[in-house]
């Protein structure tokens, strides 16, 4: 005879399962805007970062300062499987030995898989023996899972990435000045698309990959402001400017991708408003575009949604 309290579990485990498999089965495709900010410690626009759920699954594209704070206020510090990364300039990396060890202490107990240019695999194993003692310590002390601070780094080329849980992810060639590589990034995923500009100028080899994506997330950088709001020194301001993209230049690149939804993400300086960049787009480009916030949520399906934080 089953007893009360042992049907009750057997009925909850049910339905936990049933709920797994629904959300493996899940075509929801959704993209979170974590940090759209620059190296500046803005606390309004955190690092860049960038958080992908496809169904069940979930990457972050670059891991910037604060990534985990916004994981933390959406519950899913210790979800994020792996990271791309689009370069190693610090400000795409300072958050991860933050997702990386922290997560682990939040449940993450599978290994966290890292992709990005040349060099990754290096700093990945650097920062293990930077951070030994402590792995060390909460293994033996807290009993924590050794699997779940082990790291699975790529150091990848251009091209399609081995698929990782039904997502088809593609590297592609960007123009950061002297950061090479560097990389853009395609997801594919239920029928639907995402580019992501990583840092660059106008890229031809983006607009070629990213051909009617549903998504286009871009890097802007305002000129004009980045002079008025010194908000780097003077000396650095003609590099920085060449190697992103203004809003004139955003607006023809747009205007040949046409996404159906076009959002700005990484924006220089971090004070920039619509006003700033929307009407030096429309010049140019007539479509859907909006300026990007920390907590801007997208859902790509029959229609691409956007939700304000
Ligand atoms: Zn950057
Ligand atoms: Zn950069």
């Amino acid at each position: 005879m089953i007893s009360r309290r042992h049907l009750i579990s057997l009925l909850a485990a049910g339905a936990v399962r049933a709920a797994e498999q629904s959300n493996e089965t899940s075509t929801e495709f959704r993209i979170t805007l974590l940090g759209t900010g620059t190296p500046r410690p803005d606390l309004v626009r955190f690092g860049p970062s960038i958080l992908i759920e496809a169904g069940a699954h979930s990457l972050l594209l670059d891991c910037g300062r604060g990534a985990m704070q916004r994981l933390f206020t959406r519950g899913v510090m210790h979800k994020p499987e792996g990271v791309l990364f689009t370069h190693l300039h610090s400000d795409h990396v300072t958050g991860f030995p933050d997702l990386w060890l922290t997560g682990w202490l939040q449940g993450r107990t599978e290994p966290l898989r890292v992709w990005g240019p040349r060099g990754t695999v290096s700093m990945i194993r650097n920062l293990e023996r930077a951070y030994a003692f402590d792995v060390r310590i909460r293994q033996k002390d807290e009993r924590l899972p050794a699997s779940g601070a082990r790291i699975e780094a790529h150091d990848i080329a251009e091209g399609e990435i081995a698929g990782f849980k039904g997502m088809k992810i593609t590297a592609f060639a960007v123009d950061h000045g002297l950061v090479k590589p560097a990389f853009g990034y395609r997801v594919d995923f239920a029928g639907h698309s995402a580019v992501f500009s990583g840092d660059t100028k106008p890229s031809e080899n983006l607009v070629k990959h990213a051909q009617g994506v549903d998504l286009l997330v871009h890097e802007v950088l305002s000129p004009e402001l980045l002079r008025r709001t010194a908000a780097i020194p003077a000396s650095a301001i003609p590099a920085v400017i060449a190697h992103h993209t203004t809003p004139e230049d955003a607006g023809r690149l747009f205007a040949r991708v046409r996404p159906r939804l076009a959002v700005f993400s990484h924006i220089v300086p971090s004070s920039v408003t619509e006003s700033d960049v929307l009407p030096e787009v429309k010049k140019f480009y007539d479509g859907r575009t909006v300026l990007g916030a920390d907590g801007m949520t997208i859902r790509i399906g029959a229609e691409v949604e956007v939700t304000y934080p």
